[in-house]
C-alpha cells in the first residue's frame, strides 16, 4: 500500500494529509505530521474525506443538452460557440466564473486563456464572495495584497482578537492550535468580536456580541483610545507609514459612548477590549467572513489594519492583522489573478503590467481593463450583456446572493458550460455543455493557504470515466480557439513552472509575488513552501518596515463608520454562514452520513424571546421571506443568537433539501470597493409554516 502526501481539499487552513488506497478501494485518511500548516491534526471534515469519494453522484462523460457526447464533440462545441460568440458580440460578451477550490495550474491557465488570448477580463471567481474585501484592504494599506504573518503567531501571540470569525468550524485545525497554545500558556487572551455566541465563544475571555457591521465603529473607537493613551510606534509611523493624521481625525470623533451605540456593547466591555489591546504588544487581529461579507468590508479591514499601524504591530513574531481564507485556494487564485480587477502574478491592469505580461504570454491581445466581478456578471447576463458562460467547480446557482435572479440569469443565457466532478448541482442543471471534472485524488497541482504557503495536491486515484483535469479541459478549448502554442501543456508541472516564471519575470522585488525561489525545482517532491521566495521563504512580511506601495510607506485608511443598521418592525437581520461538518453546497460532504449527522437538514438560529413572539417552537418549520426569495427551515431555538437576528447556513441545495436555499434571500448589494457581496446582511420575515 502506498501512502500519498497531499492537502485537504476544503477550508483555507491547507492541512496536509496522508491518503492511503486499501486492497477493498477504500482509502485511509491520517493528518500529515510533518505539514507545518497542521503537523498531524485534522478536523472532522479532513478526517471523513475517505468516506467521500464514491461516485455516487459523479459526472462521469461529456454531455451536450443533457444527452452524453464525446469530449471531441464537446470541446468542439464550446470552442466554436465562445469564438462565433466573440466574433459577433466581441470579447466582453464572454465570461469565465471559477472557483476557490481549482488548483494554482487550472486557475492559471483559466485566467491565461480569458485575459491573455481572448482579450476580455470578465473571469471572476466565488472567491469575490469569500475574501476580495481583504484583498482590496491589503492593497490600500500595504500597496500590495499581501498576508502579513503565519499560523505560528497565533501561537506566540499573548491576545488573539478574532473578528467576524467561528475559527471553532470554519478553520477548526487553527482553532486547535489555539486551544493547545491557550493551554500552555494561562496568560493568553482570547477576545471573540461576532454577534452570535459561536462555538469559538468556548476559548474566548471575552466575548463582544457586536452589532452586525458594528465593527468598523469599534476599531475606529480603539485607534482613538490607542492615540488617547499614547499606546503608539511614534518612529514607526513617522518613517514607514503615512496618512495617520487623517485617519485619526476620523477616529476622534468616535469616544466609547459612540462606540456602544453603534455597537449595542456595553462601554465596560469595550474598555476592558481596548485596554487588553493597549496592554499586550504581542496582538495579532485574525479576521474572516464576519468581516469581509459586508457592504463595508473593505473599510473594516482597513479599520483593523490601522490600529496595527499605529502600534507598530505588524511583521514581527506574534503580531499582526491576520485575514484568513475560507476556500482551499482562494490565495492561488489571487496568485494567478483569478479576479476580474487583477491581470496576473499580482499585477494590476497598468499600461506597464499589460505589456509585461503580453510579452511573457506572446500574445498581442491581453485585456487592458477589469472586467466584471461576480454579482455584475450575472447582472449582464440577466440583461442579455454576457451570452457565453463557462462556469468552473462551482455552484453560483445556490451561493450567489439573490440566488433565484442568478438562476434566472443562467437560464436565459444563451450558452452555458459547466465544468464540474458532481452530476447534481443546481447550476448544471441549467447547462447547455457538462464536462466531467477530475476531483480530489486524482487530481494533480498545488494549493496555497491563508499563511502564503504553496502546497501539492497529489493523485492516488485514478481519474473516473472521461474526467479529466480542468487544466486540461481549459487548454483542450484554447487550442481549438487557435491559440495552440500558448497551451501546448502536457502536465501541470508544466504550468507551474510558467507560473513561477512569470512571477519572477522583470521582478527586482517590486511586487511581493516572487516565486524566483522555485525556478527550476522538483515539482514532484515540492514541500510546503511560503512566499515570497526569492533567496529564501518568507514567514513573515513587512519585517523591514518596507512595504509595496510608490513611497515605500503602509498607508492609513481613513474610515467613517457606516451608520447602525436598524430593521423595521418585524424584519430580522439574516446572518449566513458554514456549520462544522459540511463544505460549500454539500457536493462532497453530502456523501459522508457521518458528516451530515451533526445536522441534517438546514435549520434558522432565533432568540428564545424572538421565537415566543412569533409562536415558533423548537423544531417548528419556519417560512423566511423577503423581496428576493423564500426559504423554508427548521427553527433552532437558542441564546447563542442576538435578538432581532437570525442566522441560516449556506450549505443546503434542492439537492438535499427544498426551499433550503438560503443564498435566494440574501441582498446583491456589494462593497463599492471590492465588490463583495454583504452576505451576513439581509432583511427577512420570518413566520411559522402552519402544519395542517
Ligand atoms: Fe481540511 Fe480545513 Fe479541516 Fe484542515 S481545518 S482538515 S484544511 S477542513
Amino acid at each position: 500500500m502506498t501512502t500519498t502526501r497531499t492537502t485537504c481539499p476544503y477550508c483555507g487552513v491547507g492541512c496536509g494529509v496522508l491518503a492511503t488506497p486499501q486492497p477493498d478501494g477504500s482509502v485511509t485518511i491520517a493528518g500529515d505530521p510533518d505539514h507545518p500548516a497542521n503537523f498531524g491534526r485534522l478536523c472532522s471534515k479532513g478526517s471523513a474525506l475517505g468516506e467521500t469519494l464514491s461516485l455516487d453522484g459523479r459526472l462521469l462523460h461529456p454531455e451536450i443538452n443533457g444527452a452524453r457526447a464525446t469530449w471531441e464533440d464537446a470541446l468542439d462545441l464550446v470552442a466554436t460557440t465562445f469564438q462565433n460568440t466573440i466574433a459577433e458580440h466581441g470579447p466582453n460578451s464572454v465570461a469565465i466564473y471559477g472557483s476557490g477550490q481549482l488548483l494554482t495550474e487550472d486557475y492559471y491557465v483559466a485566467n491565461k486563456l480569458m485575459k491573455g488570448f481572448i482579450g476580455s477580463a470578465n473571469i471572476d471567481t466565488n472567491s469575490r464572495l469569500c475574501m476580495a474585501s481583504s484583498v482590496a484592504g491589503h492593497k490600500r494599506a500595504f500597496g500590495s495584497d499581501t498576508v502579513p504573518g503565519n499560523y505560528e503567531d497565533l501561537e506566540l501571540a499573548d491576545l488573539i482578537v478574532l473578528v467576524g470569525s467561528n475559527l471553532g468550524w470554519c478553520h477548526p485545525v487553527l482553532y486547535q492550535r489555539i486551544v493547545a497554545a491557550k493551554a500552555s500558556r494561562p496568560d493568553m487572551r482570547v477576545v471573540l468580536i461576532d454577534p452570535r455566541r459561536t462555538v469559538t465563544a468556548d476559548i474566548a475571555d471575552l466575548h463582544l456580541p457586536v452589532q452586525s457591521d458594528g465593527d468598523s465603529a469599534l476599531f475606529v473607537g480603539l485607534l482613538a483610545h490607542l492615540a488617547r493613551n499614547g499606546v503608539t510606534a511614534p518612529d514607526f509611523v513617522a518613517n514607514h507609514t503615512s496618512g495617520a493624521e487623517a485617519a485619526l481625525l476620523v477616529a476622534e470623533d468616535w469616544p466609547i459612548a459612540r462606540v456602544a451605540t453603534a455597537t449595542g456593547l456595553s462601554e465596560h466591555a469595550i474598555t476592558l477590549f481596548y485596554d487588553w489591546f493597549a496592554r499586550t504588544e504581542k496582538t495579532v487581529t485574525v479576521y474572516s467572513q464576519g468581516v469581509n461579507q459586508s457592504a463595508s468590508g473593505t473599510d473594516k479591514v482597513n479599520a483593523i489594519i490601522n490600529c496595527h499601524l499605529l502600534t507598530g504591530r505588524i511583521g514581527r513574531p506574534g503580531m499582526g492583522p491576520f485575514s484568513v481564507t475560507g476556500q482551499p485556494n482562494a490565495m492561488g487564485g489571487r496568485e494567478v489573478g483569478g479576479l476580474a480587477n487583477m491581470l496576473a502574478a499580482h499585477m494590476d491592469f497598468t499600461p506597464e503590467a499589460i505589456e509585461r505580461v503580453g510579452r511573457f504570454w506572446g500574445s498581442d491581445n491581453v485585456a487592458q481593463s477589469p472586467g466584471l466581478k461576480a454579482v455584475d456578471l450575472f447582472a449582464a447576463m440577466a440583461r442579455g450583456e454576457i451570452k457565453a458562460v463557462w462556469i468552473m467547480a462551482t455552484n453560483p446557482v445556490d451561493s450567489m446572493p439573490e440566488a433565484d435572479a442568478v438562476r434566472a440569469a443562467l437560464a436565459a443565457c444563451p450558452f452555458v458550460v459547466v465544468s464540474d466532478m458532481s452530476a447534481r448541482t443546481d447550476t448544471g442543471v441549467v447547462a447547455h455543455v457538462r464536462l466531467p471534472a477530475a476531483g480530489w485524488g486524482e487530481k494533480d497541482g498545488t494549493v496555497t493557504n491563508s499563511e502564503r504557503r504553496i502546497s501539492r495536491q497529489r493523485p492516488f486515484l485514478a481519474a473516473p470515466g472521461e474526467a479529466r483535469p480542468d487544466w486540461w479541459i481549459v487548454s483542450q478549448v484554447a487550442q481549438r480557439m487557435g491559440f495552440g502554442a500558448a497551451f501546448a501543456y502536457t502536465n501541470p508541472a508544466e504550468i507551474f513552472a510558467e507560473h513561477t516564471a512569470l512571477s519572477s519575470f522583470e521582478n527586482d522585488g517590486a511586487r511581493d509575488f516572487d516565486l524566483t525561489g522555485l525556478l527550476g525545482a522538483d515539482y514532484e517532491s515540492l514541500a510546503p513552501t511560503q512566499w515570497p521566495i526569492r533567496n529564501k521563504p518568507s514567514a513573515r512580511m513587512f519585517g523591514t518596515g518596507a512595504f509595496y506601495t510608490p513611497d515605500g510607506k503602509a498607508r492609513f485608511v481613513p474610515v467613517l463608520p457606516p451608520p447602525p443598521f436598524a430593521p423595521a418592525p418585524g424584519s430580522f437581520i439574516l446572518n449566513t454562514g458554514r456549520v462544522r461538518d459540511h463544505w460549500h453546497t454539500m457536493t462532497r460532504t453530502g456523501k459522508a452520513a457521518r458528516l451530515s449527522a451533526h445536522y441534517a437538514e438546514p435549520f434558522v438560529e432565533i432568540h428564545p424571546q424572538d421565537a415566543e413572539a412569533l409562536n415558533i417552537r423548537r423544531a417548528t418549520l419556519v417560512r423566511l421571506n423577503n423581496n428576493h426569495g423564500t426559504a423554508i427551515v427548521r427553527a433552532l431555538v437558542t441564546d447563542r443568537q442576538r435578538r432581532g437576528h437570525v442566522f441560516v447556513p449556506m450549505h443546503w441545495t434542492d439537492q438535499f433539501a427544498s426551499h433550503g436555499r438560503v443564498d435566494a434571500l440574501v441582498t446583491a448589494k456589494v462593497d463599492p470597493v471590492s465588490a463583495q457581496p454583504a452576505l451576513k446582511m439581509a432583511l427577512v420575515h420570518a413566520e411559522p409554516v402552519a402544519v395542517r
